[in-house]
């Protein structure tokens, strides 16, 4: 792994349908420094999705070869399918102090912190639940079942807010992602 200023590794979490891969692309338009770290993960690809741009599509095989590799940052299995950063990612990204943006659930962005304690942790939260609850019905990508065990993971996930540097919420795409590049330029000030 190269020595990288641990700062300049930002995570970013938030339930399922919070809107933060919005914001995160907005963040990425606006600050031409920052890239995003492209996970794997064993889920199967929604139409939308390009395979290694919006996530490496691999198969479970593949994804525990990585592991025992020891070619994963973090990883975890989230609803059934394992997701993980791999490490190759940022070691290509974070060279000369660009900022790297992981978006992960929030047992990997713990396990991120234990390993690089100065990194930044952002939470997005949506307006309300109900608010959540309707984005994941709008964006049809889930069935009924999935949208309800998404719903009760981000329950769940709402309850490890205080493990993060900072709480943002999602009212306009607009305004979050310019909280968000105001806190890591803060956080990231010398
Ligand atoms: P989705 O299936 O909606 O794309 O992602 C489900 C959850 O997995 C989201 O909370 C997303 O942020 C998280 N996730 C995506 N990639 C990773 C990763 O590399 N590691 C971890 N720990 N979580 C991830």
């Amino acid at each position: 792994m190269i020595d990288f200023d641990e700062r300049y590794l930002v995570v970013v979490s938030g339930p399922s349908g919070c809107g933060k891969d919005t914001v995160v692309k907005e963040l990425l338009r606006r600050k031409s420094d920052a890239s995003l770290a492209v996970s794997c993960t064993t889920r199967s690809k929604r139409d939308y999705e390009i395979d290694g741009k919006d996530y490496y599509f691999i198969n479970r095989e593949q994804f525990e070869k990585r592991i025992a590799d020891n070619r994963m940052l973090e990883y975890t299995e989230y609803n059934g399918n394992m997701y993980g950063t791999p490490l190759d990612e940022l070691e290509n990204k974070l060279a000369d102090r660009n900022t790297v943006v992981l978006v992960i659930e929030v047992n990997g962005a713990r396990n991120v912190k234990e390993r690089y304690p100065n990194s930044l942790l952002v939470f997005i939260v949506p307006p309300s639940i109900e608010e959540l609850e309707r984005r994941l019905f709008n964006r049809n990508t889930e069935t009924k079942e999935e949208i309800e065990r998404r719903l009760a993971i981000a329950e769940e996930e709402l309850k490890h807010l205080a493990s993060y540097d900072e709480v943002i919420q999602n009212d306009t795409v607009e305004h979050c992602a310019g909280m968000l590049a105001d806190i890591i330029e803060e956080w990231q000030k010398d």
